[in-house]
């Protein structure tokens, strides 16, 4: 930042994450833009050959160690598809004739592959037949391992970052947000993403405040040297004054305080006044998101295990890395369940080697969740064995993403018992665990008496299921005055998922962000939910406003809610309630 701007000055964006943090701003380079780009002098271009070479190699080796641990999990299809990715490895295209170009055109690596890779995609892109666009799928996938080996330091620029640094970006992906650790970003200020995106809800659960939809760009110009970032308004003031910097060190230390409060009653039960008890269980991406929030109460509620490719150098996480994480978990929780969600990937969970979302043209709506598993047998079926394995020790249920087809849910199981019936006559113990749907999509919520009857248990997740009702892109922060969780429609939605659930005797469990959400909490606690799955950090907190409710008077508050059809009025309404 470096222009004149010395005064206090007040921009207002989408609050994503609450906290509070002081600090210097970092900013990002977007990938892109960090491919560096100059030219090189005649006695420089062996080293930069030998630069090429050495990530090729380093790429060959990646590949090479990923075939051997499938060769040993037995998965052919995906042996296959990294043997073409081995076999490109050695096209002249990437090989002798990027060579020649640097030697030709006489500038630094990255950006004479940038240029190669870009004429060849635009080749393929040209052609719409299928066979042309899998290979520019292929193409991609192996040009991003290379660059990631040509720019190793990108990778470590999360460390480097200076301690407390509020780091401004265009966007942020889940997979720097899950690196990312609260002691050392203070907090996050980016354009796009944000709302309910998947980078969001990282953010929330580690504690690092975060604001969307502001103009980063036009910030860099801007001369600053301190900044507040208020993640409770959306607020972030530059250059704050002597007195506006006094009150947020004072609020900052109040909401110590305060949450140290909610700490010292770690011990006392989860129960309404009246003497209904209710569950809390944790949702985690890893098995270290509760080294710093160690507040488990009834178990793991929901391992999004997707995550686990988010953290993984490799392709992705083998089966056994999986089985180590799924251990671990189980472990820590001894008798208490967990609860582990296949690969919810798609969306905005997008590993880019598996799937780039530039070749769907609605990724949301795309092949997400189960659909993806069930399109790539090899990936499913070598999870599933990892939950197998992991569950001859411990409480584990497997829980189903996206499911909004009762034949999604059939094939599902007809997969995990062929895993099991494998596993089995290998002479292992696989004992026959519960299996659970998340209902997230409305289709699901209309025929959720038929998924009910063959489900174990029931995991509601509002995120998607306000999504998908209301037709609002949950990472789109423009749009997050329309994402509203208590709308009409989803209130009715979950009252219709909590009734067909209890008249079923189908244990229900509400594991979306509202359920992490004091405002919501007396309303869900009316709408009949008993069972809540909560980020780690909030769980003190929904614990305290539990035990100030008694369910006769939470359930007329839902009732009254119900009766509402204005958004702004429920949420006044709520915003009553919870100053009670
Ligand atoms: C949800 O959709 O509410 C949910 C818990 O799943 P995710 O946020 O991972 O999509
Ligand atoms: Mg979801």
């Amino acid at each position: 930042m470096s222009s004149k701007l010395k005064k206090e000055n007040r921009i207002y964006g989408v609050a994503v994450s609450e906290g509070i943090a002081l600090g210097s701003p970092y900013f990002l380079n977007p990938i892109d833009e960090d491919t560096p780009d100059f030219a090189i002098d005649f006695s420089e271009v062996d080293s930069e050959i030998a630069r090429y070479r050495k990530a090729l190699f380093s790429s060959k080796e990646d590949l090479n160690r990923l075939r051997q641990d499938l060769a040993m999990e037995g998965s052919d299809e995906a042996i296959s598809f990294i043997e073409t990715h081995i076999q490109m490895l050695d096209d002249p295209m990437i090989t002798t004739h990027m060579e020649g170009k640097i030697r030709q055109m006489m500038r630094n690596t990255e950006s004479v592959f940038r240029s190669v890779i870009n004429d060849y995609e635009d080749r393929f892109a040209a052609r719409s037949n299928t066979f042309f666009q899998q290979r520019l799928v292929d193409v991609k996938d192996i040009s991003d391992r290379i660059l990631r080996h040509l720019r190793e330091k990108q990778d470590a620029q999360l460390s480097e970052i200076p301690v407390g640094s509020i780091v401004f970006a265009e966007e942020i992906a889940p997979s720097y947000t899950a690196f990312a650790q609260a002691a050392q970003i203070g907090a996050f200020v980016t354009n796009s993403g944000g709302g309910n995106s998947h980078a969001a809800l990282i953010a929330r659960s580690k504690g690092i405040p975060y604001i969307a939809n502001l103009p980063i760009s036009e910030m860099k110009s801007l001369e600053v040297d301190e900044l507040i970032v208020d993640g409770y308004e959306g607020l972030l003031i530059l250059n704050p004054s002597k007195e506006t910097l006094q009150h947020y060190k004072e609020k900052k230390k109040q909401l110590a305080t305060r949450y140290q409060r909610f700490l010292d009653e770690d011990h006392l039960k989860a129960e309404t006044i009246d003497g209904y008890q209710v569950k809390l269980f944790v949702n985690v991406g890893n098995p270290h998101d509760l080294d710093a929030f160690p507040y488990t109460q009834d178990g793991v509620g929901l391992f999004r295990t997707e995550y686990l490719f988010l953290e993984t150098k490799e392709l992705y996480p083998s089966e056994s890395y999986q089985e180590q994480a799924y251990r671990k978990l189980t472990e820590k929780m001894g008798e208490r369940p967990v609860v582990i969600r296949v690969f919810d990937l798609g969306g905005d969970k997008n590993p880019s080697l598996f799937l780039d979302r530039k070749h769907e043209p609605n990724p949301i709506l795309g092949f997400r969740g189960i659909r993806f598993l069930l399109r790539n047998r090899q990936i499913f079926k070598m999870q599933l064995r990892a939950i197998c394995k992991a569950s001859i020790n411990g409480n584990i249920h497997l829980l189903l993403p996206l499911i909004s087809d009762i034949n999604e849910l059939h094939q599902s199981k007809e997969i995990i018992e062929e895993v099991k019936i494998e596993l089995r006559a290998g002479g292992l113990d696989i004992p026959d665990f519960p299996i659970g749907c998340m209902v997230e999509v409305p289709s699901a919520v209309m025929i959720l008496d038929a998924i009910a009857e063959h489900s174990d248990f029931l995991s509601m997740g509002t995120n998607d299921l306000v999504q998908y009702t209301l037709g609002v892109d949950r990472s789109n922060p423009s749009m997050s005055e329309l994402y509203y969780p208590a709308h009409p429609s989803v209130l009715r939605m979950i009252k219709m998922i909590t009734t067909e659930a209890s008249r079923r005797e189908t244990p229900l469990t509400i594991c979306g962000e509202i359920a992490s959400n004091t405002l919501f909490t007396p309303l869900l606690l009316g709408l009949g939910l008993r069972e809540f799955s909560i980020a780690p950090r909030y769980l003190p907190m929904i614990k305290q406003t539990v035990r100030k409710w008694s369910a006769i008077e939470a359930y007329k508050l839902a009732e009254k809610t119900l009766q509402l059809t204005d958004p702004k009025e429920i949420s006044e309404l709520l915003t009553k309630a919870q100053k009670k």
